[in-house]
């Protein structure tokens, strides 16, 4: 079981992966650059990749566990023609950042439909992401889409709609992409992870038989949001309205082994200063629930 957090990145990303050695990670996952920006221009020197490299091997972390997470300003799927152009060179430069990383994947949020046409942004995406490979031809990363909580005019939200993302890429690129899925945005977006184990069952199997492979990572977020109210709110494990059960349901499903499980979930002090790198408490306290939840019997 590779469980993670995306770890406060308070003094640079060796100390986020420092932090979550310490708090008995095997998987992890950082931005590769300040979030809030398109970042179409920022590379990654050497020497940061030493350095990272470096702490994750202290940390006991194998790069191909951590995880890259995009820039949330992206949107590959806007119809206008000047932001997309600086989406899709965002989305090729996390890549490429995130290859220079030599992590197992980067994930991204889809983007929206703004003029409704669904359709239209679904091949935008594809566009994006097809460019995103032409400019980095080699490497071991994967270009990973992450399901949608669904709100607002948000692509990436169903089975069909991820499944039509992925099918825009030429078979000879397939393998370098894939999808992955927060159980917050399952939930929000209307799907019954948390009603019976065998609902949960078939809501991945849905995902597993439209695009024809198992996820490349979960994040595991308790929801602040009832069921289908698209509400993109983590809460910590157990203390949302999907509960610890179905967390423990899921870590005994075979599709949650060996890829990264990662939290995004409240921390205690997100202000830790920079050369701080003592695990946060409540990280800790959920990869214990976690682990507990794991090793309890499969039977209900
Ligand atoms: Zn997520
Ligand atoms: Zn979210």
């Amino acid at each position: 079981m590779l469980l993670g957090a995306h770890t406060i990145g308070n003094g640079g990303i060796p100390m986020a992966a420092r932090r979550a050695g310490r708090s008995g990670m095997q998987a992890l996952q950082i931005f590769s650059a300040v979030p809030k920006y398109y970042n179409d221009k920022v590379g990654v020197k050497p020497e940061r990749v030493a350095r990272f490299t470096e702490a994750l091997a202290e940390a006991g972390i194998k790069p191909e566990h951590v995880i890259v997470h995009a820039a949330y300003v992206l949107n590959c799927g806007t119809p206008d023609s000047e932001k997309w152009a600086r989406a899709a060179g965002g989305l090729a430069k996390e890549f490429e950042r995130s290859t220079t990383l030599g992590v197992g994947g980067v994930c991204f949020h889809p983007g929206a439909a703004t003029d409704g046409d669904r359709d239209a942004a679904i091949e935008r995406i594809a566009e994006a992401m097809r460019r995103a490979l032409a400019a980095v031809p080699e490497g071991t990363t994967r270009l990973l889409l992450e399901n949608t909580a669904g709100a607002g005019t948000t692509v990436g939200r169903t089975p069909e709609e991820v499944a039509a993302i992925l099918a825009g890429i030429p078979k000879s690129q397939r393998a370098r992409t894939g999808y992955g899925l927060d159980t917050c945005h399952l939930f929000a977006s209307g799907f019954p992870i948390a009603t019976s184990r065998a609902e949960q069952k078939r809501v991945l199997d849905a995902f597993e038989d439209a695009t024809g492979e198992p996820p490349a990572f979960f994040h595991l977020n308790d929801s602040e949001g009832a069921l289908g109210s698209n509400r993109d709110r983590h809460m910590r494990i157990g203390e949302g309205l999907i509960g610890a059960d179905a967390f423990g349901w899921l870590l005994h499903d075979k599709r949650t082994k060996n890829i990264p499980l990662i939290m995004e979930t409240p921390q205690q002090n997100p202000e830790i200063a920079d050369d701080d790198d003592t695990p946060d408490a409540w990280d800790v306290d959920s990869i214990a629930l976690l682990r507990t939840l794991t090793e309890h019997s499969a039977t209900t």
